[in-house]
């Protein structure tokens, strides 16, 4: 928790109970959460928080580079904690998105056929392996 206050501090980030909570909820689910489960899971530790709080908390934190937002999906929006650049795989069976440690010149862009590069995101979509697995066994 300490270490969670410094980082805010160091990104000058006032580290109010409630940011320190979801920052910390971040950096234990890597799962890519929406704005309802990340409340869902804490509201019942802290009744205090309300969705608004969530999705204000994860919009300042996507501000100020510490969290990813992912729209691979248009209705709903996914964060991320992890900033380095990596690939995101969504299952269209489970609904899960997996990180994709991808290597590519395509995150270190800046400009593109003269267009300035603000953010980069790279969505695949498919069958995870475990569907793909659970699929082939009852097939056979
Ligand atoms: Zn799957
Ligand atoms: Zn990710």
């Amino acid at each position: 928790m300490e270490k969670l206050r410094a980082y805010l501090e160091e990104e000058g980030i006032q580290p109010s109970y409630h940011r320190l909570k979801i920052l910390e909820y971040m950096m234990n689910h890597r799962t890519h959460p929406t704005v309802d489960i990340i409340y869902k899971n804490l509201s019942n530790e802290i009744p205090t928080l309300s969705k608004t709080t969530v999705y204000n908390t994860l919009k300042l934190f996507v501000a100020k580079g510490i969290v990813q937002e992912l729209t691979i999906e248009e209705k709903e929006v996914r964060y991320d904690a992890d900033t380095k650049p990596h690939a995101h795989f969504k299952c269209i069976e489970c609904g899960n998105v997996y990180d994709i440690a991808l290597e590519s010149p395509i995150f270190d862009t800046e400009t593109i056929e003269g267009h300035k590069v603000i953010v980069c995101h790279v969505y695949l979509k498919g069958v995870c392996k475990d569907c793909f697995l659970k699929n082939g066994k009852l097939q056979q």
